[in-house]
């Protein structure tokens, strides 16, 4: 989708630390990381919000959980423990109107979140 700059960086317009991707998600460096290990899990498919998913998107939201497990596992945080958050509309602090995955850890991560 134009003016989505996750949407940009699926078609490498715009530039991103990429460490994973497969035929439908990319994972890559959240540009201004949290925590030691945090990466954003995205689909290549444009969904605005959580509230804008549909039954067709079931298959997909699974394998965006398996591929930000491949992430905590690739960044060796799989047993130290790892926070997984989506963020929906700007109550909860969503910013980029793409949804996403954040895996965030190697840290301790503390509750509530804030
Ligand atoms: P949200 O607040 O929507 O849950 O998360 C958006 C995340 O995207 C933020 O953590 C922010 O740092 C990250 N982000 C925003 N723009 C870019 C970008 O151009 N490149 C990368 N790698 N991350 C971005
Ligand atoms: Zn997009």
């Amino acid at each position: 989708m134009e003016d989505c700059i996750f949407c940009k960086i699926i078609a490498g317009e715009v530039p991103a630390k990429k460490i994973h991707e497969d035929e439908e998600i990319i994972a890559f460096e959240d540009i201004n990381p949290q925590a030691p290990v945090h990466v954003l899990v995205i689909p290549k498919k444009h969904i605005a919000t959580l509230n804008d998913l549909g039954k067709e998107d079931l298959d997909l939201m699974g394998r965006m959980a398996m591929a930000a497990v491949h992430v905590a596992k690739l960044k060796g945080i799989e047993d130290s423990g790892y926070r997984l958050v989506t963020n929906c509309l700007a109550g909860a602090g969503q910013a980029v109107f793409h949804i996403h995955t954040h895996v965030l850890g190697g840290r301790q991560m503390n509750w509530p979140p804030g």
